[in-house]
C-alpha cells in the first residue's frame, strides 16, 4: 500500500486534465531550485575563505549545471505543445529530477567532505531542507519525489562514511522513512481531495442538469397559464401582461397602440343553431383568421373571454387600426365555418377600436374599446365602431 502510493508517477495523471498540467508546472519551476543554489552558494563562503577555491569552483559548476537544467525544463514547459501528451512530460521530469538530485546530492557531498564541523551542519540543514521541499510536494508526482530523495541522501551519506560517521546512515534510514510517512499522508489526502472534487462535478452538472429542466417546465407552465386551451391564442391573463407592456412601450417609447375588441353577433344563436361543437370550430376559424392577419405585425391576438377576442397593434393610428378592424370583420364574414351535416354557417362580428392616450391605463383603454363595441352592437352589429368614428355612424357601411 505504502509503496504502492509512493510509486505512483502522479496523483490524479489518469485523467489528462487540467490539474495534472497545472501540478507538473509547478514541479517544473525554476524557483525552489534558486533558493536552494542560493543556500548552497552561500555555504561555499566558508570553504572560499579557507582558500578551498578547487572546491568552490567545483560546486559552483554543478550549481550553474543544474540552474541551466531546470531553467530549461522549465521553460520548455512553459513553452510546450498543446498537442502533448502528460506521460511524455511525466518522464521528462522523471529525468530531471534524477539529474537534480544528483546535482544537488554531488555539491552537498562536495561542500561536506573534509569541511571543519559547522560547514558539515550547514551542508547538512541545506539537504534536508531540499528533500523536505521536494516531500511536501510529493502528492504531486510521489515516484520522482522519492527519487531525489533517496539521491540526495545517498550522496549526502557517502560523503559523512567517507569521513567514518556511520551514525548519519540509521538517522538518514529514519528520515527518509519519517518523510515517506509523510509523503504517504499527503498522498492519502490528495486523493480525498480528488475524490471529494470528483463527487462535487457530479452533484453540480447534475443540479445543473434538474436546475435547467426546472426552467424549461417552468416555462411550459408560465407559458400555458397564458394561452387559451380551445384557440392557441393568448388568454385572458396573457392579453393583460401584453396590454400593460405595449401601453408602457406607447407611453414611454411613443409607439400608438390600438385596441380592437372583436365580438361574434350573435353567438348564442350560433351555438343553438349549429350546435355547441360548431360553435367551438367557429372560434378556432375566427382566431387562425386573426391570428394569420397579424403575420409579422408588431401585434398580439387574444381570447378575451367567451367568443370575444382582442387585438393589439402597436404602431397603429386610429385611422389605420380602423380599416384594420373593417376588413377583418369583411373577411370574417366571408368564412363559411363548418357546422353539422356537411353543412357550413356564416358568422359575422362587431369590433371597437381604441387608441391609447397620454392618460391611458389598462382599464380606461378596455372600457373605451368595450364602450365602441357596444356602439356597433347598437348599429346593428357587422359592424366596425372607433376612435374618431361618431360612436353611431357605421364606418364599414
Ligand atoms: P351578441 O351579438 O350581443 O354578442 O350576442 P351573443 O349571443 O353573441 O352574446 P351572448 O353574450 O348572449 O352569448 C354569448 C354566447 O357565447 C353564450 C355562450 O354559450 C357562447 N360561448 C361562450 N364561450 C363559448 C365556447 O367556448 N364555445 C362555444 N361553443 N360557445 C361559447
Ligand atoms: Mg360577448
Ligand atoms: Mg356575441
Amino acid at each position: 500500500m505504502l509503496l504502492q502510493k509512493l510509486a505512483l508517477p502522479m496523483i490524479g495523471a489518469e485523467d489528462e486534465t487540467d490539474p495534472p498540467w497545472d501540478h507538473l508546472g509547478v514541479l517544473f519551476s525554476i524557483t525552489p531550485h534558486l533558493v536552494a543554489a542560493v543556500a548552497i552558494l552561500a555555504a561555499t563562503i566558508q570553504p572560499y575563505g579557507a582558500g578551498e577555491f578547487g572546491k568552490v569552483v567545483l560546486v559552483l559548476l554543478i550549481l550553474s549545471a543544474q540552474v541551466a537544467i531546470r531553467g530549461i525544463g522549465d521553460y520548455m514547459y512553459r513553452h510546450r505543445s498543446p498537442a502533448d501528451k502528460l506521460q511524455l512530460w511525466l518522464a521528462r521530469f522523471s529525468v530531471i529530477s534524477l539529474l537534480s538530485g544528483v546535482a544537488w546530492g554531488l555539491a552537498l557531498a562536495i561542500l561536506y567532505a573534509d569541511s571543519p564541523p559547522d560547514t558539515q551542519v550547514v551542508a547538512l540543514a541545506i539537504g534536508c531542507g531540499i528533500v523536505q521541499s521536494a516531500a511536501a510536494r510529493a502528492y504531486l508526482a510521489p515516484r520522482s519525489t522519492l527519487l531525489v530523495i533517496m539521491t540526495v541522501t545517498a550522496f549526502v551519506n557517502v560523503a559523512a562514511i567517507r569521513e567514518g560517521n556511520w551514525v548519519m546512515v540509521p538517522i538518514c534510514v529514519a528520515y527518509v522513512g519519517f518523510l515517506a510517512s509523510y509523503m504517504v499522508r499527503l498522498i492519502t489526502l490528495d486523493e480525498k481531495r480528488i475524490a471529494a472534487e470528483k463527487r462535487t462535478r457530479v452533484l453540480v452538472d447534475a443540479l445543473a442538469e434538474s436546475n435547467e429542466k426546472l426552467t424549461e417546465a417552468n416555462e411550459q407552465l408560465r407559458r400555458h397559464a397564458r394561452t387559451d386551451a380551445l384557440t392557441g391564442l393568448d388568454n385572458r391573463r396573457g392579453f393583460n401582461e401584453e396590454l400593460t407592456r405595449r401601453l408602457d412601450l406607447a407611453h414611454k417609447a411613443d409607439r400608438p397602440l390600438a385596441l380592437l375588441l372583436i365580438d361574434v353577433d350573435h353567438f348564442k344563436r350560433f351555438n343553438d343553431t349549429h350546435g355547441h361543437q360548431a360553435g367551438d370550430r367557429c372560434l378556432q376559424v375566427v382566431a387562425e383568421l386573426l391570428q394569420s392577419a397579424i403575420r409579422g405585425l408588431d401585434a398580439t391576438a387574444a381570447r378575451y373571454g367567451g367568443e370575444e377576442f382582442a387585438l393589439l397593434l402597436q404602431g397603429s393610428e386610429a385611422p389605420d387600426a380602423i380599416d384594420f378592424a373593417d376588413t377583418l370583420r369583411a373577411r370574417i364574414a366571408q368564412l363559411l365555418v363548418p357546422a353539422e351535416e356537411g353543412r357550413a354557417a356564416n358568422l359575422t362580428v362587431s369590433i371597437g377600436v381604441a387608441v391609447a392616450r397620454a392618460d391611458d391605463d389598462e382599464n380606461s383603454i378596455v372600457s373605451r374599446a368595450d364602450r365602441y363595441l357596444y356602439a356597433a352592437k347598437e348599429a346593428g352589429r357587422d359592424c366596425v365602431r372607433g376612435t374618431e368614428t361618431p360612436m353611431r355612424a357605421d364606418v364599414s357601411a
